[in-house]
């Protein structure tokens, strides 16, 4: 089977090949190529020592940081290539990263210590495919397996627990019985890994294609890190618009989500603080008043806990907090709308509203996104000319006001904020000329 490697990775590999030692392609890229996906990037490893390494390549393009662990980062064509000594990994601690590593001479160990069979593989042009663990028959099975036996190699790294839930998402591929049972059992080894890695693992995994059975078979594992969801799992709703607990409709939601960290991360989160919000009311019917509110301060925690960035966390939270509005469709409240959440976030509170939609009881389905349908329309009219119904947008600033005679900072921001709610309310237009006449209105009833 002969496989397409990118010029320069083949350079690379040649230029070790022909100095004397063994080179390949390795790991995920190996996996993509073979299932017909663009890999994201490709890694090389070599019989070759780090210094070898260094000898054999141009030294001007080259990243020495990762030597120790025995990886060689070359930069060809703005693109970043690892180079890394065929190794073993030494004693673990914390169930995190290898004490030491053993640079070894044999690509068989180098394989034996990858985490799964599918990533477990080897590629050269002389050699072909090197698959000494099945990962080209469990790419073919669509099975996610350790290599080697799954409670020793997740207590020796418990990210990969989440690196087998991200590989399922993304790929759709099974996780194999054993190794499905050792993921469960020890969940609990990731209360040692840092909250960075968790989140971008996190991330990897809602994000995937095959999210839904993944989220639905895994809640143990997520609620290692996110303990608010557990209340979720199997919470009835009493809800003529649900048919799912809290955690199916939540997990129905983030699959139906278009891709992207924020609006995935606000389906995941959304309906969070619903357990604390539940009531019965006297005719049987379950509501979660407040819960919109209460998940957006919730979720903003649990983002801050996982050190997500905060462009992302003030994202998220404003998408929640307004996730179950429903305002009239009128141009009036889709400016008041924009005004308060802006542009960006917009379009994305539109599709959350419509993966929600999507995971609830579908008798009502046609009819609310008939109704996102309507306020998407608007916003294409109210937006068309740029406006975005701030300060920013607003056809006048403080230096016209100036020019009126108002000096003092506070009464200019006064002046500006009531002129921006007339615009919202549709009383005066957003033009220079028409805001400066209901400035001055406005000054001049202060006066009298
Ligand atoms: P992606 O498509 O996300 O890049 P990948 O499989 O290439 O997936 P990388 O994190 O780029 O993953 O790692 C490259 C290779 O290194 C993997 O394919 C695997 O062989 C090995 N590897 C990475 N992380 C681990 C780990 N935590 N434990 C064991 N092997 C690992
Ligand atoms: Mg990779």
């Amino acid at each position: 089977m002969k496989i397409e490697i990118p010029q320069n990775v083949n350079t690379i590999i040649e230029k070790i090949r022909s100095a004397g030692f063994e080179a390949y392609a390795v790991g995920g890229c190996i996996r993509d190529s073979l299932m017909g996906i663009i890999p994201n990037d490709w890694d090389v490893c070599t019989s070759a020592m780090p210094e070898e390494v260094l000898n054999i390549l141009n030294k001007k393009n080259i990243i020495t940081a990762g030597m120790k662990h025995g990886t060689v980062t070359v930069k060809y064509d703005s693109k970043l290539y690892e180079i890394t000594t065929f190794r073993t990994d030494g004693e673990y601690i914390d169930n995190r990263r290898p004490e030491s590593v053993t640079f070894v001479r044999s690509l068989r160990e180098d394989l034996a210590r990858r985490d799964f069979t599918v990533n477990a593989l080897a590629y050269n042009h002389e050699m072909g495919l090197c698959d000494f663990f099945g990962g080209v028959s469990d790419i073919k099975n669509k099975v996610i397996r350790c290599v080697g036996d799954p409670d020793k190699r997740f207590s020796e790294d418990g990210l990969r627990i989440l690196r087998a839930l991200r590989f399922a998402s993304r790929l759709g591929f099974e996780i194999e019985g054993k190794t499905s049972a050792s993921i469960h059992k020890n969940a609990h080894l990731l209360k040692n890994i840092s909250a960075e890695r968790i989140a971008s693992e996190l991330i990897g995994i809602i994000d995937g294609d095959y999210v839904e059975p993944v989220l639905l078979e895994y809640p143990d594992v997520i609620s290692v890190f996110i303990p608010e969801i557990k209340d979720m799992i199997g919470h009835p709703q009493y809800n003529p618009h649900h048919i799912y607990d809290i955690w199916t409709h939540t997990v129905k939601v983030v699959a139906n989500s278009p891709h992207g960290k924020a609006l995935r991360l606000s389906a995941l989160l959304h309906d969070i603080s619903k357990p604390e919000c539940f009531s019965l009311d006297e005719t049987g019917t379950g509501h979660f008043h407040g819960h919109p509110e209460k998940g957006a301060e919730k979720a903003g925690h649990i983002m801050r806990r996982l050190k997500l960035d905060n462009k992302t966390i003030d994202s998220v939270c404003l998408l929640i907090k307004y996730h179950d509005r429903r305002p009239e469709a009128n141009s009036k409240n889709v400016r008041r709308l924009i005004s308060k959440i802006g542009v960006d976030n917009f379009g994305k509170l539109m599709q959350l509203k419509r993966a929600d939609a999507m995971g609830q009881n579908p008798a009502f389905f046609e009819e609310k996104l008939e109704y996102t349908e309507k306020l998407e329309k608007l916003f294409a009219e109210q937006t068309a000319n740029g406006e975005e119904f701030n300060l920013k947008t607003l056809d006048i600033n403080g230096n016209d006001l100036i020019g009126l005679g108002i000096t003092e900072g506070k009464e200019i921001g006064k002046i500006l904020k009531y002129l921006l709610e007339c615009v919202i309310n549709g009383t005066v237009k957003n033009f220079k000329e028409e805001l400066l006449k209901e400035a001055e209105i406005y000054i001049n009833k202060g006066k009298s």
